[in-house]
């Protein structure tokens, strides 16, 4: 499961309305990317939805259930930080295992669990290592993996790849695709590379200054770009 519908979600900061209202519906399953300009509200929009955020109106359902105001950890989703939010003397192991713990559970629990996500991400050998001992999309993999054990209904992306270099970009783009291809979960993505949201969505919502511009796929924007901000937007990279 991992059906999210935004209706009429608006947020403000003090006097600042920084998304004006949106109505969005995230099917379960679907790879969503949140892509525009720096500062249209991308992050606002997912933090919203991770409860890191409280909206000042409007309402958020996930799975059929009202979520709006409840806490982030009574959602069932994961954000995936960007992998420097790993704890550094902490081994990749403890990384991963982190989230379980804090919930109490039992330690073959976790064992199986953290056993689990590491071969999906291919993470087996280095289990015992510290993250400053691993490479930059490594780390990134941790990261995910502290999201993965915890079986969320969705996991929630902030520029998860904003950090890495060029080429590692693109290797870590095909590894979350793979990972989604797998694990059939509901993603939401956010980003403001074209490049990220064109290969990696099945679907795209295109934001400028909290406002949706356009929801379709990649195909469809490509194609049949409903104004001049979209087309000028995916059509020109940066
Ligand atoms: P993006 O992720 O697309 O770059 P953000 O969601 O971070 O954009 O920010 C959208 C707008 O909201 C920006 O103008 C930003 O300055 C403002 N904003 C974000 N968080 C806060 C906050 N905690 N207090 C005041 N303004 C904020
Ligand atoms: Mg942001």
């Amino acid at each position: 499961m991992g059906k999210i519908i935004l209706k009429k979600v608006n947020k403000s900061f003090g006097a600042t309305q920084v998304i004006p209202g949106i109505d969005l519906t995230i099917e379960d399953g679907e790879f969503v990317v949140f892509v525009g300009p720096s500062g249209c509200g991308k992050s606002t929009l997912l933090r919203l939805i991770a409860g890191l955020e409280d909206t000042t109106s409007g309402s958020i359902e996930i799975d059929g259930r009202d979520v709006t105001g409840e806490a982030p950890a009574r959602r069932g989703l994961a954000m995936v930080f960007q992998s420097y939010a790993l704890y550094p003397h902490m081994s990749v192991r403890n990384n991963i295992a982190f989230p379980l713990k804090m919930a109490k559970m039992d330690q073959a629990a976790i064992d199986k669990k953290v056993t689990d996500a590491a071969r999906v991400l291919n993470l087996t050998n280095y289990l015992d290592r510290r993250p400053g001992q691993l490479s930059g999309g490594q780390r990134q993999r941790v990261a995910i993996g502290r999201a993965i054990v915890r079986e969320p209904s969705a996991f929630l992306f902030d520029e998860p790849l904003s950090n890495l270099d060029a080429a590692l970009r693109g290797t870590m783009r095909l590894e979350i695709s793979e990972l989604h291809h797998q694990l059939k979960t509901t993603m939401i993505y956010v980003t403001h590379d074209q490049v990220e949201a064109m290969t990696m969505a099945d679907k795209i919502v295109v934001l400028n200054a909290g406002n949706i511009e356009q929801v379709g796929s990649p195909l469809d924007l490509y194609n049949k770009p409903d104004n001049l901000f979209v087309a000028g937007f995916i059509g020109s990279p940066r």
